[in-house]
């Protein structure tokens, strides 16, 4: 198949690429297009044939649930047996926006969207262009990130294309992602809310607005299945062993230098991804290429957008393994390094 990538700069003067767009879907067919946290490849959300066919593109577990994402009210009381009063008040701050909400979902839901669950997860996008393809296809649209299952999300159309180029008709080009970290989802089925996934609606903004929430047991260490069961999966994986380092700013640079002469002791070429600040502090000690900076320490907006881009970056390069460095898991940070421990397969140093 033939894949057309189309730049979207104006939806309103681009009006016949979004009804195609949505005339595909509508159809049975998949179309990649940007969000604000990562690019989604999407398929009607109420057809089931549609949505195995995203498994297939992808090579995704066939147990790890869709997110289906929607551009009104309305759409989400077509697919939401209940709307708790969390999902209320969560919905009525952050809808819409980078946040997705777990509600106990209508018996129509097709079971290859939730994996055969009884809930299903509902995310209002906040970008022009999904928007615009979910109104022109008139249903809920199931979009998992645009990747091949294990991979870094894509968060430019170059890197969905990378992926996926040849399996889907059509993607949509809309730039970077504002975000570059998927939804924070959210269990809004119980008493108090569950975080399953952390993203760019904070720990901290959520406590803002309910008082009290939990992290799933398995984000915290334990042992525990995620209650999110693409959680429990390799994620974000980079082509070569990454190993992440983190603890003190203070010893983060000389931490680098010291591991960076140990791999080259082993004759190893190395990537490194991390700060400007430890970026500045090893040029000469290896090819300027090879250092790649995710923004400024701290700058956590910046770093969850390069993130990915970044470890893609080094598919293409000539090295034997990858070093990161790690941020605080306050606030963003908790995201950013819940995504460099999945990649890294939770291989950190301790500095
Ligand atoms: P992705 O769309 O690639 O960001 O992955 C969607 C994530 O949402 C996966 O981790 C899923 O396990 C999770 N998810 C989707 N639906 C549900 C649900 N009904 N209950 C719990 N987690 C879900
Ligand atoms: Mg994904």
């Amino acid at each position: 198949m033939r894949t057309c990538i189309v730049k979207i700069t104006d939806v309103r003067s681009q009006r016949d690429v979004i009804e195609a767009a949505g005339n595909i879907l509508r159809e049975g067919g998949l179309v990649a297009f940007p969000t604000e946290t990562v690019y989604g490849l999407g398929a009607n959300g109420l057809d089931g044939e549609a949505c195995a066919e995203i498994y297939r593109a992808k090579g995704r577990p066939s147990d790890n649930p869709l997110i289906l994402h929607v551009a009104n009210r309305r759409m989400v009381d077509s697919i939401a047996l209940e709307v708790t009063p969390i999902a209320e008040k969560l919905m009525a701050v952050f809808a819409p926006g980078p946040i997705t909400l777990i509600m106990k979902k209508k018996p129509h839901i097709p079971d290859s969207v939730t994996g055969g669950l009884d809930t299903v997860g509902i995310r209002m996008p906040d970008n022009d262009i999904a928007r615009a393809v979910i109104r022109a296809a008139g249903v809920p649209i199931a979009a998992p990130s645009a990747n091949t299952s294990g991979r870094p999300s894509p968060t430019t159309a170059e890197a969905v294309e990378h992926d996926i180029d040849g399996k889907i008709p059509l993607i949509l080009d809309g730039g970077p992602c504002q975000f570059g970290v998927e939804s924070t989802i959210v269990d809004c089925t119980g008493d108090v809310a569950v975080i399953l996934r952390p993203g760019a609606v904070t720990v901290e903004m959520l406590e803002d607005v309910l008082g009290r929430v939990e992290l799933d047991a398995a984000l915290v260490g334990k042992e525990e299945t995620p209650r999110a069961p693409g959680m429990k999966y390799r994620h974000y994986a980079p082509k070569v062993p990454l190993t992440v380092l983190e603890g003190d700013p203070e010893q983060m640079a000389q931490a680098f230098r010291d591991e960076l002469g140990r791999l080259h002791g082993e004759y190893k070429q190395v990537g490194i991804i991390a700060s400007g600040e430890v970026i500045s502090s090893l040029k000469g000690l290896a090819q300027e290429e090879l250092l790649v900076s995710y923004g400024d320490r701290g700058d956590f907006s910046a770093i969850a957008a390069n993130i990915y881009e970044a470890l893609r970056y080094f598919d293409e390069r000539d090295v034997d393994c990858l070093l990161a460095e790690g941020t605080s898991e306050e606030e963003l940070g908790l995201a950013i390094m819940n995504r460099l421990h999945k990649a890294s397969g939770f291989r950190s140093i301790y500095v």
